[in-house]
């Protein structure tokens, strides 16, 4: 028995593998501890999305080896998969694995700790495999990966070739992995994907298919399913009319724009323009007057102009969406942005950054202002704190983690946080209101 504890930077996908690598080494017999106890193997799962996630590793891996210079250390991840020898020669390191080879890491790690093999290298699948994973957060909310990898080829992103080509998990793995979930106590499944509206590769089975399985076969103790990001270009009529039309699934979408500009937008390869974007935001509010709707936005691109940056701005200030999620660009090597001419300065990129989280922190008042008096669903997920089925956080005052309540929305908290009055302690499954006649039930 051997005590492993983990590390994990990066996207939901990441910490999806690292729980599901952990379930099986405890199911081997080991034991996990915190990163920061003694431990005799330690496994950081990187990211490779900006140069600060990879830094951030560095910086991790110096603290580590001073607090613990004998340890062994076990290196996954995207950053992993794009640079191994950045890791290879770095003291404690006792094996660098590609994501292609995490569905075997488990063994390695096994072998490591079994024949105390020292740097042995790269081992393992090399071929892109589809790994089922899936993480919980707190006790009652599961993220499940049902599709991996990306066939596209945005002009910034390292991820396709991080996290390899398109594919995804058939159905009957994936009621399986929430079979498994329900019986663990979980209440809401977020299904995430590097690229989720893609899923179908390479069975053939469409994602929409996916949705109605399952509607009709997930137990009721699952109360909420939610969709993580999705391409606005594959976000179709029929997904939407589907959510419309199960109140099972959460009236909520978060949609990439990356920019507001439709000359950037071509630069950074985007499958759409910015009137695809609007078309879509608009279907969402059609059919959901109460959806919450997230965007991406990179900002500091290769050549954008302040002009180009104000056209994103006034778009985001006009759509009626909820929150932002700003990043500022970032230079990936291997990428075609990288060779672009036009590199904005830093603190501009900063400067662009913070006018939107600012624009973000409005839109999200403004929402939550205009759910007031709306009853929710809310799954608490911690002492008097849970999320409604429109991503508010809604503070509930004495309501315990895994209550699912009926809850009116009565205020705003200083830190923008609805407050919400419960309606029963006890609802019957299901208590929503049919998003297709207006979205969230009306008043009390
Ligand atoms: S859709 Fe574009 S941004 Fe998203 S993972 Fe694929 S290449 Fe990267």
């Amino acid at each position: 028995m051997a005590r492993i504890a983990f590390y994990t930077l990066g996207c939901k996908l990441n910490f999806a593998e690292t729980a599901t690598l952990a379930r099986q080494l405890v199911a081997a017999g080991h034991v996990i501890t915190d990163w920061e106890a003694p431990a005799d193997v330690y496994v950081l799962n990187t990211c490779a999305v900006t140069h600060q996630a990879e830094r951030k590793a560095h910086k991790i891996l110096r603290q580590l080896h001073r607090r613990a210079p004998q340890a062994k250390l076990v290196i996954t991840g995207c950053y992993a998969q794009r640079a191994p020898e950045a890791f290879q020669n770095l003291p404690g390191v006792a094996l660098v694995a590609t994501n292609a080879q995490k569905p075997t890491l488990a063994q390695a790690i096994e072998e490591l700790i079994q024949h105390d093999v020292a740097n042995p290298g790269l081992r393992g699948a090399t071929e892109w495999a589809f790994w089922p994973s899936s993480s919980g957060e707190g006790r009652t909310r599961a993220f499940l990966k049902v599709q991996d990898g990306c066939d596209y080829r945005c002009s910034f992103c390292i991820v396709p070739k991080t996290r390899g080509p398109s594919r995804s998990a058939p159905p009957e793995a994936i009621l399986q992995e929430v079979q498994r979930l329900a019986a663990a106590g979980f209440q809401e499944i977020v299904l995430t994907g590097i690229n989720l509206g893609d899923y179908g590769k390479p069975h053939g089975i469409p994602f929409l298919e996916l949705l109605r399985r399952l509607e009709a076969e997930a137990p009721p103790t699952i109360r909420r399913f939610r969709l993580s990001s999705i391409e606005p270009n594959l976000l179709s009529d029929e997904v939407l009319d589907f959510v419309a039309a199960h109140p099972r699934w959460a009236p909520h979408f978060h949609l990439p724009l990356q920019s507001g500009s439709d000359r950037i937008l071509r630069l950074m390869r985007r499958r759409y323009q910015r009137a695809l974007y609007e078309g879509r935001i608009q279907a969402i509010r059609q059919r959901f007057p109460h959806a919450g709707i997230g965007v991406d936005v990179i900002v500091g691109f290769p050549s954008e102009s302040e002009e180009d940056f104000r056209e994103t701005y006034r778009f985001l200030e006009e759509l009626p969406v909820s929150y932002l999620h700003v990043f500022p660009y970032s230079e990936r090597p291997g990428t075609v942005a990288a060779t672009l001419p036009g590199s904005v300065p830093w603190p501009e990129r900063l400067a662009r950054s913070e006018a939107l989280r600012l624009l973000s922190l409005q839109k999200k008042r403004t929402f939550a202002e205009s759910c007031l008096g709306q009853v929710v669903q809310v799954l608490i997920e911690e002492e008097g704190e849970g999320l409604s089925e429109n991503y508010l956080r809604v503070q509930v005052p004495s309501a315990s983690a895994g209550e699912w309540l009926a809850v009116k929305l009565i205020g705003l908290g200083e830190d923008g946080l609805a407050v919400g009055l419960p309606l029963s302690s006890k609802p019957e499954i299901p208590t929503f209101a049919p998003h297709g006649t207006g979205g969230l039930a009306n008043g009390l």
